[in-house]
């Protein structure tokens, strides 16, 4: 057995999830360069604030792990457009550790932004999901799947405006099944933190079958000018 993890160490080595580069044997997901400069997301949890006319008023609080900048894009595109599923494990975990520091009163329900069944299908994965379970492992807290994407939209980024992004979204999710989140209180687990119309949405629903708060955690924010 350690044969064999000393083989696919040399054959494998564990990289940094954000830069790429070889990790020393002290090192876990994170090289120390970027443990330095990554660019860190500053707050454990704020109040989303709306920008044009978004109405975020179903969110009750934001938070992240880094700015979506530099290697952090870098790796999330490789994320969610090259196939590197593998990086979820990485990205759980530190996750996982703001999600334990913004919530020491503790969450009901663990979920996740789903993508639709045709994107599922052409990437092979939904990397939510994938965050999430990986979150969960961590957490030893399994996320639940609250909802479905019931619509295929266009890409998030593609959209220029506020109330195109709004648009873009509106009606595209809905109760993956019926349940009852009265008074629950829900964390929703996304890659990406834009403008807040995607999660607004999902919260939306959410708040419909009953969730009491809606929290949005992501791996990256896009640093608002
Ligand atoms: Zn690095």
């Amino acid at each position: 057995m350690m044969v064999l993890s000393w083989l696919g160490e040399v054959l494998y080595p564990s990289k940094c999830i954000l830069c790429g580069r070889v990790l020393g044997k002290q090192e876990t997901d994170l090289c120390g360069i970027c443990r330095v400069n990554a660019p860190f997301y500053p707050y454990s949890r704020v109040k989303p604030a709306p920008k044009g006319i978004l109405n975020l008023r179903f969110l009750d609080s934001f938070t992240s792990v880094w700015y979506y900048e530099g290697d952090v894009r870098r790796s999330i595109h490789r994320f969610k457009f090259c196939r590197a599923a593998h990086l979820s494990a990485g990205y759980g975990r530190m996750v996982a550790m703001r999600l334990a520091e913004s919530f020491p009163e503790g969450l009901d329900y663990l979920t996740w932004v789903p993508v639709s069944t045709l994107r599922r299908m052409s990437r092979g994965y939904d990397q939510s999901e994938l965050l999430a379970r990986a979150v969960g492992r961590e957490l030893c807290f399994p996320p639940v799947r609250l909802l479905k994407k019931i619509r295929n939209t266009r890409p998030q980024f593609r959209q220029e405006t506020p109330e195109a992004r709004r648009a873009n979204v509106a009606g595209a999710f809905a109760p993956f099944e019926s349940i009852d989140l009265t008074d629950k209180r829900v964390v929703l687990l996304d890659d990406i933190y834009t403008t807040g119309a995607t999660a607004s949405e999902c919260g939306r629903i959410l708040r419909q079958m009953g969730a009491g708060e809606v929290h949005i955690v992501t791996i990256a924010a896009a640093r608002r000018r």
